[in-house]
């Protein structure tokens, strides 16, 4: 990190910004001091280093960062791409991972009949959400441990490991245990409290990108989680705000480079939630694979006519299977191991 400060600041004042830093911090200060200006090199570790705070600073001109303020999921520490195993599946490298499922949770009959049929055209883990963080107190709020104990059947039957979110620490807990992937959604990208409990596990943890949020406030909130001790992170690309509405998002396909370029931890695109329409599904599912993505999220309903969640976004058997056909063509160009039946 660099930092400028104005010339005509004191000696003794500069003397004590510098011992200040390197008291609270694990920095070295190099200082070269001019005639209009002065700069302080800062090298080590400038985590824990409040940028705000300096820039606020009267005297201070100017603060670049050489580095980026996450560490961990930083790829110049950790330059091999990590690999998050669920169960027996492998996120990350060269391997392709089908998330798929529906929405919500609704029923037995409707979770059964959806696990049957993601996992006849190859799908790798089971999706399906206990709890929904729904705009509308009013709208279907999911069936909470019911559905957990749902899920485990479906898992039974097919083999699938199953993904479901949590939105509180309690949820964690109550979940967790019988889950193979928690998943953090959009909306709770920044609840910071979250982050930390989950740090505090060794769950695997699909964390999605928030609505608004930047790619550096996105790995920000991995390096909570990875911070705490659980280095099972994969992010998920599920479109974001902008001033277009003829969809229900957009799906940021830069992300997928960007973030394999700037950290280690693999990456999974949402053509679901990022588009909110079923024919949209597939090619930007298609687009997500070929930018270089571990894998996608696609939610998938026997009848998304009556799905009591994100119907309109929901895929048909046959919308699926052709999906699922579609990716392996592409799997097989990029070499990535993947096999639709
Ligand atoms: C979901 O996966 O059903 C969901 C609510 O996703 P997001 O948090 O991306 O909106
Ligand atoms: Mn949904």
């Amino acid at each position: 990190m660099i930092i400028k400060v104005d010339g005509s600041i004191s000696h003794d004042t500069l003397k004590e910004m510098i011992a200040r830093l390197e008291a609270e911090n694990n920095v070295k200060v190099k200082l070269i001091v001019g005639e209009e200006y002065s700069i302080l090199g800062l090298v080590g570790d400038i985590s824990t280093i409040d940028i705000k705070h300096i820039q606020s600073l009267d005297y201070v001109l100017d603060v670049q960062r050489v580095q980026e303020p996450y560490k961990r999921a930083s790829r110049k520490f950790h330059p091999e791409d990590t690999i998050v195993k669920v169960g027996d599946v492998e996120i990350g490298g060269n391997n392709l991972v089908m998330m798929a499922g529906p929405c919500s949770v609704e029923n037995e009959e409707q979770i059964m009949t959806a696990a049957r049929i993601v996992k006849k055209y190859g799908a790798t883990m089971l999706r399906g959400g206990v709890v929904k963080p729904r705009t509308s107190p009013y709208a279907f709020q999911g069936l909470g441990m019911e559905g957990i104990e749902l899920m485990k059947k479906a898992k039974e039957e097919t083999g699938l490991p199953i993904i479901c979110e949590v939105m509180s620490i309690a949820q964690l807990h109550e979940f967790g245990p019988h889950v193979d992937m928690i998943q953090l959604g959009a909306r709770n990208m920044q609840n910071f409290d979250l982050l930390k409990a989950v740090g505090k596990t060794n769950i695997p943890v699909l964390l999605k990108r928030g609505l608004s949020a930047t790619i550096e406030e996105w790995l920000m909130s991995a390096e909570y989680i990875l911070a705490g001790g659980n280095e099972n992170v994969v992010l998920c690309e599920r479109g974001i705000r902008t001033y277009e509405t003829a969809y229900r998002n957009v799906l940021d396909l830069n992300a997928v480079p960007m973030i394999k370029k700037l950290t280690h931890l693999p990456i999974i695109v949402d053509s679901a939630h990022s588009t909110g329409k079923y024919w949209m599904v597939e090619p930007l599912g298609m687009a997500g694979v070929a930018a270089g993505a571990d894998g996608l999220m696609v939610e998938v309903h026997p009848e998304p006519d009556k799905a009591l969640s994100d119907g309109p976004q929901s895929l048909k058997e046959d919308v699926f299977k052709h999906l699922m056909e579609n990716v392996e063509k592409i799997a097989n160009v990029l070499g990535k191991s993947f096999k639709s039946k």
